[in-house]
């Protein structure tokens, strides 16, 4: 863990550094693909995962090393390939997993914060999962533990795979003549996060874009069809944390409102979307039927609002960064404690983002909490050990939390949350 945490403090200003670029380069090509909130909610998503991860608050079914040392058959070494061995696996794999999260209920639910975005840019592959409780990848690397394939190399090739699906992200490189036959490009995975229904479901792969073609979950992206971004069942919200358990929820509710017992247990592995009849007929769900016309969520925000968002979010990054910095110095009590001021940060200031009422609560809440442990330990988990001021500028940042959250929450017209703005056909 403390590896990882070590090598976030270098992933992140990199990953933040591309989003950056990619928003200069809209502005000065004035082809703008970023919204400033919904690029705040991406990077903040994104944040909440990497605290999660780093914390290790998943509940691992079955490990690598443990799957090795029951079905390997050879003892392989890792030679070159080798690693082209495993890496045709895990990215096997991760086909069939992406597969999995896409067509079942249970399993959506820790996908659709992936595809919550409306617009589709770098920030949008920062947008992953908190809900992904249980850990079950490894099960899916059998073939690969049958053959003997060394845990070092899963170790080393499997944030590779993962950080080499960032690229693609983006809607300012077109076609790619030749390798759109082979790997994953930016253009096939704009159909894969439209909602058209030409386009949904489709482009499963995450690097190679062979097994799409092979189990026929291809679809090139059509010049009159042009993407449209999101999910069926809009997020409505900011608020990373909430759109990890909307679906889930949405799900637990038809569990207990329908009378069927067989309904009761089968809406968990049913396909995404699925629902009881009973609870369809008395609770309908609005999603979006014409994907040209429907309202992208947009509550309106001034100008400082924007700018205090990104305030927020820079500060909490900060925050985290130093907390992968000091990872074993601040000790596994003080980093949840730690973790949990940034969830509760990134949860109330999208909240305020929002505006929601009841935003100023959570905000007022934590900026006292955050005062009172540094009145109480003099000390911000040790930062003023680095800076002398330290704790000094932590507690002003709680005291602008405070005020931010009663001047936007009085300020901001108490528009309703569904203010949103027409799509452009
Ligand atoms: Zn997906
Ligand atoms: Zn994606």
């Amino acid at each position: 863990m403390e590896t990882y945490a070590k090598a976030l403090v270098y992933a992140i200003p990199f990953f933040t550094g591309l989003v950056l670029l990619e928003v200069l380069y809209g502005h000065f090509v004035k082809d703008q693909k970023h919204n400033v909130m919904d690029t705040v909610s991406s990077l903040s998503s994104g944040l909440t995962n990497i605290i999660k991860d780093s914390l290790g608050l998943v509940l691992v079914l079955v490990s690598y090393p443990v799957l090795l040392g029951v079905f390997s058959i050879f003892e392989l070494k890792a030679t070159w390939p080798v690693w082209i061995l495993a890496f045709l696996a895990i990215d096997f794999a991760g086909y069939w997993n992406h597969r999995l999260n896409h067509h079942v209920n249970i399993f959506w639910n820790q996908h659709v914060i992936h595809h919550s975005s409306e617009e589709f840019n770098l920030a949008c592959a920062l947008r992953q999962s908190i809900s992904n409780v249980v850990g079950y990848f490894a099960l899916l690397l059998l073939p690969a533990a049958i053959l003997g394939v060394p845990n070092e190399v899963i170790a080393i090739l499997a944030p590779i795979h993962l950080f080499a699906q960032f690229w693609y992200h983006t809607q300012h490189i077109g076609k790619m003549g030749w390798l759109e036959y082979i790997i994953v490009t930016p253009s096939q995975h704009r159909v894969h996060h439209a909602i058209n229904p030409e386009y949904i479901d489709k482009n499963l792969g995450q690097i190679l874009c062979v097994w799409d073609r092979m189990f026929g979950t291809f679809q090139e992206e059509l010049p009159t069809v042009p993407p449209r971004y999101g999910v069926l069942k809009p997020a409505n919200t900011w608020n990373p944390i909430l759109i990890n358990f909307q679906h889930v929820w949405r799900l637990c509710k038809d569990a207990w409102r329908t009378t069927s017992w067989y309904d009761k247990l089968r809406i968990w592995f049913m396909p995404t979307g699925w629902r009881p009849q009973d609870v369809v007929k008395k609770y309908p769900v609005h999603g979006i039927d014409n994907v040209y016309h429907f309202k992208k969520y947009r509550p309106e925000a001034s100008f400082a609002l924007k700018v205090y968002a990104v305030f927020q979010l820079l500060f909490n990054t900060f925050l985290m960064l130093y907390m992968f910095y000091n990872y074993s110095e601040i000790g596994l009590a003080g980093l949840l404690q730690f973790g949990a001021f940034v969830f509760v940060g990134i949860y109330g200031y999208t909240t305020l983002m929002d505006k929601k009422g009841y935003a100023v609560g959570i905000e007022v809440f934590r900026g006292i909490l955050g005062i009172a442990l540094i009145l109480g330990t003099g000390d911000w988990f040790g930062i003023n050990g680095l800076w002398s001021f330290g704790s000094i500028m932590v507690s002003c940042y709680f005291i602008i939390t405070i005020l931010g959250g009663i001047y936007f929450t009085m300020k901001e017209d108490k528009e309703s949350p569904d203010t949103t703005i027409n799509r452009i056909p």
